[in-house]
């Protein structure tokens, strides 16, 4: 996205890539990802999501693709659970629709979720589903048609400061450049000026599910769900497979990676079951055995919040990592920050709840 923003903006941009665009081995991947406004994590995120969504319209309309469709989202759980006050306190305070709907409203409208007595469900309806492989597509296309140079399949080895810029060694060829943009997602640690980064590599499990009736699952139908119950939690999508709906499993846990390389492919018996135990009880419209698992890299900070800005201890050098779970919504907003802060020094959106150097000693 930041490669987009540059070279819209005329910049001379070189883009590197261990894998090649919408590629499975790191965290842009898996078929959806949810947009959000009325925001638990805060309501300080509310003018970067509408940036985003703005942004991501704006994708959409420059490189003819389908990327966002906006099917509404619930979060659903007992009144007094955290995330249902913090995303009524986020919305209250930003002033935004929604809706609260009482345990009866929330059986009548939305009978895929299994509703407790005295649950209830809040609807964002600024909220949707994200295609994430066509979202990096398109916006690599749309860079390389603004004329930034995209190396895929070309890991960076070594990157070091010099006198006036940066020296980019990868696959054998040196590359320079007067600012450096760190992008790396998990791999984070791997580059020698973020080594010092707290940002852990971590595993986030995907569940496919089929749905016994489709249409009653389809985005047409189904808003994207934050799922919050004593027995489980989950992030849930709804099928944009024509198939299966797919859930992320909150409750079981991120466990660390050694490193973002040593993904397992699929996941260990016991937690399989827990997925399929977690659709059964509280999704009673699908068949709850997975007929799809994935599994992938995020890299999440101490704090669950992103870093981005500046490069602590480094001139001409921008970092974006460490996104934690939920920085794909964003990513279009980060990008248009990624450009900023490369030939502007600075930003207009209010970042400093981001700085890398919060959590630096
Ligand atoms: C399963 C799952 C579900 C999620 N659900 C949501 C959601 O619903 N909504 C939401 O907003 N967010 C969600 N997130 C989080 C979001 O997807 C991530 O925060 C976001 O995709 C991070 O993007 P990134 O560009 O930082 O990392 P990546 O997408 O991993 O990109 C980093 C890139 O850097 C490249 N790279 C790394 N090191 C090097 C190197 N040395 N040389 C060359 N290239 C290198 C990698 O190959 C990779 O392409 C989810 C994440 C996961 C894993």
């Amino acid at each position: 996205m930041t490669t987009w923003r540059l070279a819209l903006r005329g910049a001379d941009v070189l883009a590197f890539d261990t894998h090649g665009p919408g590629h499975d081995r790191g965290s842009s991947a898996g078929e959806s990802r949810i947009f959000r406004t009325a925001y638990k994590e805060g309501a300080g995120y509310v003018p970067l999501l509408q940036r985003a969504g703005a942004l991501w319209r704006e994708l959409e309309d420059r490189s003819g693709s389908t990327l966002l469709t906006m099917c509404g989202g619930l979060t659903i759980g007992a009144p007094d659970h955290p995330d249902i006050l913090a995303v009524r306190r986020c919305a209250e305070e930003a002033g935004l629709d929604h809706e609260v709907l009482s345990t009866d409203q929330a059986r009548k409208r939305f009978p895929q979720h299994e509703i407790d007595d005295g649950e209830v469900m809040v609807l964002d309806p600024g909220a949707g589903v994200l295609r994430p492989e066509p979202c990096v597509q398109a916006a690599l296309r749309c860079a390389e048609n603004s004329g930034a140079r995209l190396l895929p399949h070309h890991p960076v080895t070594d990157v070091t400061e010099t006198d006036t810029g940066w020296r980019i060694t990868s696959n054998g060829t040196e590359f320079d450049a007067d600012h450096v943009v760190f992008a790396p997602g998990p791999w984070a640690r791997q580059l020698a000026p973020l080594r010092d980064l707290p940002v852990a590599a971590r595993l986030i499990t995907a569940y496919w599910f089929a749905a016994r009736d489709v249409a009653a699952h389809s985005p047409q139908a189904l808003p994207i769900a934050i799922r919050r119950h004593p027995e489980a939690g989950f992030s849930c999508f709804p099928a944009l497979d024509g198939v299966a709906i797919k859930i992320v499993p909150h409750h079981l846990g991120w466990p660390d990676l050694d490193g973002p390389d040593d993904l397992p492919r699929s996941s260990p018996p016991d937690h399989a079951r827990a997925a399929s135990a977690a659709a059964a009880r509280l999704l009673p419209g699908v068949v709850p055995h997975p007929i799809r698992i994935g599994t992938f890299a995020e890299g999440f900070t101490p704090d669950d919040h992103a870093l981005l800005g500046p490069l602590p201890g480094h001139h001409r050098a921008t970092v974006m990592t460490g996104f934690s779970g939920h920085g794909f919504k964003l990513a279009p907003a980060f990008g248009e920050i990624g450009a900023d802060l490369a030939l502007d020094g600075g930003t207009s959106h209010d970042i400093a709840p981001l700085d890398p150097n919060r959590l630096l000693p």
